[in-house]
């Protein structure tokens, strides 16, 4: 293997541990997270920026690698995709080429309504994404490739304990494994 191959490798490498870490939620179109943690200069602009007010930055107890950064919590608060995070970022460290990919849902069999036999689809029409979730059989199901992770789902489920929850991307990535 040559330098460059080698350095490619490694830069490969590193990027694919980063993201299994990123066991949290970014706003949508964050670079790889490599690629963002060299980018973001944690000026906080896509927090001052979120009309949702959604978006928090981490405080130094998650350490020097995270401070100041952005992150949300679709499971919370949803985001509506208006993008005025990533039209304010001034490093591109949200940025429109990226991936508009929050996290993805996933349905919590134990706790959705119909799977205790009740009709319900508040999830479905809930989301604005088109092809992310459908019902089948009387039962939501999530194309966790399309759906971005946005959380309106979660917002409008009428079950307290939320039948539907928005997973991280590092689990997406682990179940592509
Ligand atoms: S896309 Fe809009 S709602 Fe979502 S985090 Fe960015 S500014 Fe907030
Ligand atoms: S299924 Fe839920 S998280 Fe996914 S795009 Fe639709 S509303 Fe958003
Ligand atoms: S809104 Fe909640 S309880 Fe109703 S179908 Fe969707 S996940 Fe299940």
């Amino acid at each position: 293997m040559n330098m460059e191959a080698a350095a490619g490798f490694l830069g490969n490498l590193l990027t694919y541990e980063l993201d299994l870490e990123r066991d949290f939620f970014r706003p949508p179109g964050t670079l790889d997270e490599l690629e963002f943690l060299t980018a973001c200069s944690r000026c906080g602009d896509c927090k001052e920026s979120c009309p949702e007010g959604i978006i928090s930055l981490f405080s130094i107890s998650y350490g020097a690698k995270l401070v100041n950064t952005p992150f949300i919590d679709p499971n919370k608060n949803p985001c509506t995709l208006c993008n005025r995070c990533v039209d304010i970022c001034p490093t591109g460290a949200l940025n429109e080429e990226a991936p508009k990919k929050i996290g993805y849902a996933a349905i919590q069999k134990h706790i959705c309504l119909t799977y205790k036999d009740v009709m319900c689809d508040y999830c479905v029409y809930a989301c604005k994404t088109e092809g992310a979730i459908q019902l089948k059989n009387g039962k939501p199901v999530i194309n966790e490739d399309v759906c971005n992770g946005c959380g309106q789902c979660v917002a409008n489920c009428i079950s307290e304990q939320k039948g539907v929850q928005i997973l991280p991307l590092s689990s997406y990535n682990q179940s592509l494994r």
